[in-house]
C-alpha cells in the first residue's frame, strides 16, 4: 500500500469505460495554459474531455520561454499532422488562465523571496517576475508576451482569463486576438 495505491484503484475503474481516441487535432481547437495548483484543473473546472485540449500547466500559469516553446511546437505539429483538416489561416487559440489566491502571489513579498532563493537556489528577479499577485495585471501581461513572441504562429490566436476560487467562475479578461 502506497499513496499512488487509491489513485490506481481509480485508474483500474477508469479502464473498464475507457475507448482510446484516434490522434487528431484537439477538438476544441483550444491549447489551455494554466497553474498548476490542484485547486484549479481546468478537466474539472472547464469539463475538458480527453481528446479535446492540450494542457500546459507551471506555477502561476505564466507565459514562460519553456511555455512559448511548447506551443510553436504544437502548432508546428498541428500544421504538419493535421493542416488539410483544419482551416488553413486558423490552427488553435491559447487560453492563458491565472486564478485568485494563488500560491505564487506570495513572491511579491520580498523577504519571502529572499527566503525561497537562498533556499532553491532559483534566480530572486525571476521568482518576482513569476508572481501573480493581481491575476486580471499578470493575465493581461502573458497574454502581450506571447502575442509579441516571433516564435508564435501567426495562426495561433490568443486570449485571457481569470478563474476565481472562491466561486469557480471563469472570467475573460481578453478576448481572443491574433496580434
Ligand atoms: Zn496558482
Amino acid at each position: 500500500m502506497t499513496r499512488m495505491t487509491p489513485l490506481l484503484d481509480r485508474n483500474e475503474q477508469f479502464i473498464t469505460a475507457y475507448t482510446p481516441g484516434p490522434l487528431g487535432p484537439p477538438t476544441a481547437q483550444m491549447v489551455i495554459v494554466t497553474c498548476l495548483d490542484h485547486r484549479v484543473d481546468p478537466a474539472i473546472t472547464l469539463g475538458l474531455q480527453l481528446g479535446e485540449a492540450p494542457v500546459i500547466r507551471n506555477a502561476g500559469g505564466r507565459v514562460t520561454q519553456a511555455v512559448i516553446d511548447d506551443i510553436a511546437f504544437l502548432a508546428f505539429l498541428a500544421e504538419q499532422l493535421f493542416g488539410g483538416q483544419i482551416e488553413a489561416d486558423r490552427l488553435f487559440e491559447v487560453a492563458i488562465i491565472h486564478h485568485s489566491q494563488c500560491g505564487t502571489g506570495f513572491l511579491a513579498d520580498p523577504g519571502f523571496r529572499r527566503q525561497d532563493a537562498e533556499a532553491t537556489g532559483l534566480d530572486e528577479a525571476a521568482l518576482e517576475a513569476s508572481a501573480v499577485a493581481d491575476p486580471h495585471t499578470t493575465v493581461k501581461a502573458d497574454v502581450e508576451r506571447l502575442l509579441n513572441s516571433p516564435l508564435r504562429s501567426p495562426k495561433v490566436s490568443v486570449s485571457g482569463h481569470v478563474y476565481d476560487i472562491a466561486t469557480g467562475r471563469l472570467t475573460t479578461t481578453v478576448d481572443a486576438m491574433y496580434s
